[in-house]
């Protein structure tokens, strides 16, 4: 079983891309066994199992151009994959190619509503200290 809680990392950062791009090789590998389980042509399995990891590639990364776009993850550092075309193993995205956007991860969010509270800590004290002049006035 993918559980999503295995995928925040010590930053407490969900990982998102990770997650998704697990979820969606999980689904390619419960295919390509079938596949095995379906023909005895070595020929044909061949072909069927490069054509599903094809497909499911392609899938991960229309998946993850979308996320993309509407800004929820971004490009890893390793992406886009070396000239070469060889797959190199990288520890930020544990291959899925692809990040959570900073902006939204819990420590940025953490930091935006400390900032906020921050700023509505300022006004309270202000309200505060004007209140208590004009009571002084007053007096
Ligand atoms: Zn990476």
């Amino acid at each position: 079983m993918n559980d999503w809680k295995n995928y925040i990392n010590q930053n407490g950062d969900f990982e998102l891309p990770n997650f998704l791009y697990r979820t969606v090789n999980d689904l390619m590998k419960q295919s390509l066994d079938m596949g095995t389980l379906l023909s005895e042509d070595q020929y044909k399995l061949r072909a069927y199992k490069e054509q599903t990891k094809k497909l499911f590639k392609n899938k991960w990364f229309d998946l993850a151009e979308a996320l993309e776009h509407f800004g929820i993850i971004e490009k890893c550092v390793c992406s886009p994959i070396n000239n070469s075309g060889k797959e190199i193993y990288c520890d930020v995205c544990k291959g899925a190619r692809y990040v959570i956007n900073s902006a939204l991860s819990p420590n940025e969010m953490r930091e935006i509503s400390m900032f906020v509270g921050a700023a509505q800590g300022i006004q309270v004290q202000e309200k505060l200290q004007k209140g208590l002049m004009k009571l002084l006035e007053e007096m």
